[in-house]
């Protein structure tokens, strides 16, 4: 990426920290991204995996021992967090790039959570977030993708979709009944619909690619047994009963199904314009830091900067200049 200090009239510096971090954050970003989908094996990724920290030592972070590494890991992602910023920071004044995350997971795998706490140093005004829920039924009047797609990013913004047409290749896929209320003209529906969808979703994207928009997608891996961990603290922990649906507990008698439904998602979609990130979602303090990373490795991937004023422009600020100072 260029530093926003070099060509051009740029304003930022980064400093060496700063572009050691971006270093680091892009090797981690790819290390869980996937750019073809074509054997992709879930059974490959380990929902407890926290890579390069398995030791507790780790080159942005060299002296935190295991018992220190949380707070350490905490400190990482708060300047993860704070690049993000600056990063959207010239993504929004460039008004050229938008950046769209898609976040898909199982229940409790810690979406919200993820959203929360890496968008929480970026200027509001510069991202929206929209959650998909069970579809109206003005919305099951209209093509799969319609709800989504109109809230696509505008220039200059980051769109997070909470949920997303996904569910449309996966939970719509395991409960078939859904399928039947989206009032397709049955000659429409065979066997061969999940590929279309995907390739459909493919050529979407690619699309948005094509515009300007930056798109990314996580997958938080979390385990079965992690999900009935965090399952039980919501029962367990009034803060937390809220968050808690019965629903979701029998939603995991259909667990193998949905895993292969994620399987041919990822395998049927990722792709070098729009890669999944299949995010290790046993430990949260990891899955933020994945997420954080592969944003800014989105963000860096463009040639994001100030706008930079031509001649006449910086003599009309030469000129607004003289003016205000002889006031
Ligand atoms: P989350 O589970 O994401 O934290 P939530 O529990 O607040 O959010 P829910 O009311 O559970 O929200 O809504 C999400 C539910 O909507 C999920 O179970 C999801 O599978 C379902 N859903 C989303 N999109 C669709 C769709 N296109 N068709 C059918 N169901 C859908
Ligand atoms: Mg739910």
């Amino acid at each position: 990426m260029s530093n926003p200090g070099d060509a051009s009239g740029h304003v930022q510096e980064w400093s060496d920290r700063d572009l050691a971090l971006i270093k680091a954050a892009r090797k981690l970003a790819a290390r869980h991204m996937v750019r073809d989908g074509d054997g992709f094996k879930l059974s490959q990724h380990d929902p407890a995996d926290i890579g390069a920290f398995e030791n507790g030592d780790h080159p942005l972070i060299p002296d935190a021992a295991a018992g220190s590494r949380k707070e350490a890991t905490k400190d990482l992602l708060a300047e993860g967090v704070r690049i993000v910023s600056r990063l959207q920071d010239m993504l929004y004044a460039q008004n050229r790039w938008s950046l769209l995350l898609v976040f898909q997971a199982m229940d409790a795998a810690g979406k919200d959570g993820a959203i929360k706490h890496v968008m929480s140093g970026i200027n509001p005004q510069g991202c929206a977030v929209h959650s998909f829920k069970a579809p109206s039924a003005e919305e099951l009047d209209h093509d799969f993708m319609w709800r989504c797609t109109r809230l696509a990013p505008r220039r200059g913004m980051i769109g997070i979709f909470n949920r997303s047409y996904y569910e449309e290749v996966l939970v719509v896929r395991v409960h078939r009944e859904y399928l039947a209320k989206q009032q397709l003209p049955p000659e429409l529906v065979t066997n061969g619909i999940w590929d279309e969808r995907f390739k459909d979703i493919r050529s979407y994207e690619r699309y948005m690619a094509r515009n300007g928009t930056i798109v990314r997608k996580f997958f938080l891996n979390v385990s079965r047994e992690e999900q009935k961990k965090r399952f039980l603290e919501r029962i367990d922990d009034p803060t937390k009963n809220w968050k808690f649906s019965a629903a979701d507990v029998a939603e995991r008698a259909h667990w193998d199904e949905y895993m292969r439904a994620y399987q041919d998602m990822i395998r049927g979609t990722a792709t070098d314009f729009a890669p999944w990130s299949v995010v290790p979602a046993d430990n949260k303090w990891y899955t933020r830091l994945v997420v954080a990373a592969t944003i800014v490795d989105a963000l860096a991937s463009v040639d994001l900067h100030y706008p930079a004023l031509d001649e006449a422009g910086r003599a009309k600020l030469a000129d607004a200049r003289a003016r205000l100072m002889a006031e």
